[in-house]
């Protein structure tokens, strides 16, 4: 007998029918002992997320709005879900402390926390496990950063006493407050893979909509090949990049207990997914793993002759930005011009202000601003033994017509990335697809 968590993500869990499924796959294999889940989402396209719907009280709340409707409308989705499976949870009562607690200004992340809460209380009543709460197990500090090993302890500890339990994903509390503090979109995957870790599991199954982690996200491109296998190094590369599949953070307690992660589709459970491990050696003709990008990056170039002469040049670029509280995702270099790449959101509010230090500290020739770029990063670990990778990825992109605004290849050889307008986004992801996977 092994120890497995299954975590299923919205669409797993978005209504009764989908909750049936969920059912069938846990009771297909008793090792399937721990469960967490996410707030339902979508039952069809146009449909609302619990969890948007949350945030959209939230909001309103804020702003002195009438909410009511807005919460009924989440009130009857877990009513209609409790009365499908006819279990025995307190719905009213529920959203009685809920609407008690908006009266007396809960927080935005309590709220939007709800739903998970909501959603386990009544899987786990489904299903005949114990419900476990993250608050008070799952810990961040002031700022809201997870504490890794506090939670750790404290999952453990208390999922010991349980043999099989529904956990809700997504939250945990501020230690320093003692109120309840979300991850950020999609955390539940980090929820799940701290449960495996606490718990020694032999596998943490991520079970989603499709059938694994595809070689390019299926939305850009139509019928894109399955990956079975990948190193956490390359998902990682390719989560943080926007392959929004499974949450970066997720992987790292993975990682760290050596727990491999299996990508499952709920409505194709015979399907095997990926499995993601330490170690992957991509097959003979794996030259790249897969594909993924982000929009909305702004790049701002900073020219001087001599610059690389200049001691400390870059450090100078960095603390600045620090003293702003803006992150760079990459900063390519030449001899006499350094590119910082942003994301455009959080420079938003602050991009006078820092071309102005800029200008002031560093004393440049001249800066260019650009904004609308976009990121690809084409990612694989067979990338660095093979010649002339970058040359297709390149000639590709030439041939699509794409404008290339910034290129960086990172030192552990296992990705490109290329900055390209937004406007060329899909065009660009398509033209990398099709050379190294069309043929
Ligand atoms: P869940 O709600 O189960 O957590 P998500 O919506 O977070 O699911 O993640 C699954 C979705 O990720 C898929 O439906 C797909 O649209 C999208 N996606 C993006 N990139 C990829 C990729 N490379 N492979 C597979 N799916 C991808
Ligand atoms: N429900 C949360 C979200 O929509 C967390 C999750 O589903 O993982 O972001
Ligand atoms: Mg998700």
């Amino acid at each position: 007998m092994g120890i497995k968590v299954a975590k299923f993500g919205g669409s797993s869990v978005a209504d009764g029918i989908q909750l049936r499924k969920i059912k069938d796959i846990i009771e297909a294999d008793s090792d399937r002992k721990y469960i967490v889940v996410s707030a339902p989402g979508k039952r069809y396209d146009g449909d609302n997320k619990i969890t948007d719907l949350l945030y959209l009280c939230g909001t309103h709340m804020e702003h002195n709005l009438p909410y009511d409707q807005l919460l009924q409308v989440v009130t009857d989705r877990f009513m209609a879900v409790k009365v499908n499976l006819g279990v025995d949870v307190d719905i009213d009562g529920e959203f009685a402390v809920i609407r008690e607690n908006m009266r007396k200004g809960c927080s935005a992340d309590y709220l939007a926390s709800r739903g998970e809460y909501l959603n386990a209380l009544l899987v786990a009543a489904f299903l005949g496990y114990d419900f476990v709460d993250t608050a008070g197990l799952i810990k961040f500090d002031g700022k809201g950063r997870l504490l890794l090993e506090e939670t750790d302890e404290a999952l453990r500890s208390e999922l010991a006493s349980h043999e099989r339990a529904v956990i809700p994903g997504f939250y945990g509390t501020n230690a320093e407050t003692g109120r309840v503090r979300t991850f950020s979109r999609g955390g539940s995957d980090i929820t799940g893979a701290l449960v495996a870790r606490a718990v020694k599991a032999d596998i943490y199954e991520n079970w989603t909509d499709v059938s694994g982690f595809l070689k390019a996200d299926p939305r850009i491109v139509a019928g894109a090949k399955p990956i079975s296998r990948i190193s956490y190094k390359e998902l990682r590369e390719l989560s943080y990049m926007g392959a929004s599949v499974l949450h970066e953070d997720a992987i790292y307690p993975a990682k760290l207990a050596n727990i491999p992660i299996n990508i499952r589709n709920t409505n194709a459970p015979d399907d095997m997914g990926t499995i993601i491990t330490a170690e992957h050696e991509g097959g003979a003709d794996d030259v790249i793993t897969g594909i993924a990008g982000k929009k909305d990056f702004t790049v701002i170039a900073i020219y001087k002759n001599m610059m690389s002469n200049e001691r400390g040049f870059v450090r100078r670029i960095l603390t600045i930005m620090e003293d702003f509280d803006v992150d760079f995702e990459h900063i390519p270099s030449g001899i006499d011009t350094v590119s910082v790449v942003v994301d455009t959101q959080q420079l938003n509010g602050n991009r006078d202000d820092l071309m102005e230090a800029f200008e002031r500290q560093l004393n440049p020739d001249s800066m260019e601003v650009f904004d609308d770029i976009a990121l690809i990063a084409t990612v694989g670990c067979g990338m660095s033994r093979r010649h002339g990778v970058s040359a297709a990825l390149f000639t590709a992109l030439a041939e699509a017509e794409v404008n290339i605004r910034m290129i960086d290849q990172g030192s552990s050889e296992i990705n490109i990335i290329v900055g390209v307008e937004n406007k060329d986004f899909e065009k660009a992801i398509r033209a990398i697809y099709d050379a190294f996977e069309g043929k």
